[in-house]
């Protein structure tokens, strides 16, 4: 077992010996079979979260509605979770009612896919109730149980096939693809948030340009925010060179440039994807700087004001679209740039009302900007003195 399991073996022991049952179940054990690194280890048990609780000293109720409580164990935090059947799905929705229940296979039943579906006890024997392992072995996505049901209770399960299948680098299943295709219409009744993680993590996915050509193959993009009737558009990001995005930023500048999105027709489907203030404020910038280096025209003011910290990721975002930049020019003119925003100037604007002897107002900030673009363009340097008699000689 690798060393995250080993370290939470005494939490499953430990509930064993208070008479439950408790096994490694989802991402990590997927993840452990496949030799990948494994981030969370999640915790299934038969254990209600009451019973947890009276277990283990320090716990924190997380969701414990749905049957989820966090166990702090030797400085490591386990999510456990309860056995538990979903029922009474509305809506194509999760649904807000679980059932605890005792057996572990119910509670497998339940999940996605059947790569996920997989549990590991303390022995590190595999619990495979559904052809995981094999699926795994033929890196398949596939349904637990039958496919258009599953995405009739929860119609997200349809985006997360198309994340894994990016992270994973698999193939959807015959049945499971043709249930996703006939069903990619209940996409929206999801709730854009959900269905953005997953997008994102599609994306952001090393084999992104699959799980996106499905993702419009199968019609979810039509289902999906403010995407419907751009499918054939989109479907050109797939065939550009294939470079992994760094970050979610990125992703959407990108879809910005291939729809070829005005900066206020980008930030309104931002908004519909209700994506937070910061990405959309860097998601734009990055777009606008990709704008200007498709163009061949821009000044170091303009580059400056999108943001230096900005510009690694717009190159990368150039080798997707094949958008030619002397990058070794580029980044020498952003090196020399002194400053990375106005708060690195040499003078402030309460110098500035000394100086000049002139009242606090909108005047500052006119020729505050005005020294900073001065000093961005290295008419002068940024010290004090000189920025204090070039403003004097300015007046
Ligand atoms: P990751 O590595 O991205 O965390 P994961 O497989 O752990 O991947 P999670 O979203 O963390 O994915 O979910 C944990 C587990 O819970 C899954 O492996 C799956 O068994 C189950 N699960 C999560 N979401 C769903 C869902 N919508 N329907 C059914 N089962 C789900
Ligand atoms: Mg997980």
């Amino acid at each position: 077992l690798p060393a995250d399991f080993k370290r939470a073996l005494p939490v499953l022991k430990e509930i064993e010996q208070a008479g439950y049952e408790a096994y490694f179940v989802g991402g990590s054990v997927r993840d452990h079979i496949l030799g990948l690194p494994i981030h969370d280890v999640d915790i299934a048990t038969s254990a209600y979260p009451e019973e947890i609780k009276e277990i283990f000293k320090h716990t924190v109720d997380t969701g414990i509605q749905h049957g989820t409580v966090t166990v702090l164990f030797n400085g490591s935090s386990y999510e456990i979770t309860t056995f538990r059947t979903e029922s009474g799905y509305q809506d194509y929705r999760r649904p807000d009612q679980v059932t605890f229940v005792r057996s572990l296979e119910d509670d497998l039943k339940r999940r996605d896919f059947t790569i996920n579906a997989l549990a590991l006890d303390r022995n590190g024997d595999v619990i495979d109730k559904f052809d995981g392992l094999k699926d795994l072995d033929n890196h398949l996505i596939r349904a637990v149980g039958k496919a258009e049901e599953r995405f009739h209770e929860d119609a997200l399960r349809m985006m997360r096939a198309v994340r894994f299948q990016s992270q994973l680098d698999f193939k959807i299943e015959t049945k499971t693809a043709e249930a996703i295709s006939v069903n990619a219409h209940l996409l929206e009744k999801i709730a854009v948030e959900r269905t953005r993680e997953e997008f994102i993590k599609m994306m952001l996915g090393q084999a992104w340009q699959k799980g996106f050509a499905n993702f419009l193959s199968f019609k979810l993009c039509d289902y999906a925010p403010g995407m419907k009737q751009h499918g054939s558009e989109l479907d050109k990001l797939t065939n550009l060179n294939p470079i992994k995005f760094q970050d979610e930023d990125s992703v959407w500048a990108a879809i910005g440039f291939i729809l070829k999105l005005s900066d206020s027709e980008l930030n309104k489907l931002l908004r519909v994807w209700k994506v937070s203030n910061k990405t959309r404020e860097v998601s734009l910038q990055i777009y606008e700087m990709l704008v200007l280096f498709a163009d061949q025209k821009f000044s170091v003011w303009e580059i400056y004001n999108l943001g230096v910290d900005n510009f690694e990721r717009t190159v990368k975002l150039c080798q997707l679209f094949n958008i030619e930049i002397n990058y070794n020019q580029l980044s020498k003119i952003i090196e020399k740039i002194p400053i990375r925003s106005s708060h690195d100037l040499a003078i402030t604007g309460n110098d500035l009302i000394k100086i000049l002897n002139i009242k606090p107002g909108p005047e500052i900030g006119k020729i505050l900007k005005n020294v900073e673009k001065s000093v961005v363009e290295e008419n002068v340097s940024n010290n004090f003195d000189e920025l204090k008699s070039y403003v004097l000689s300015n007046r």
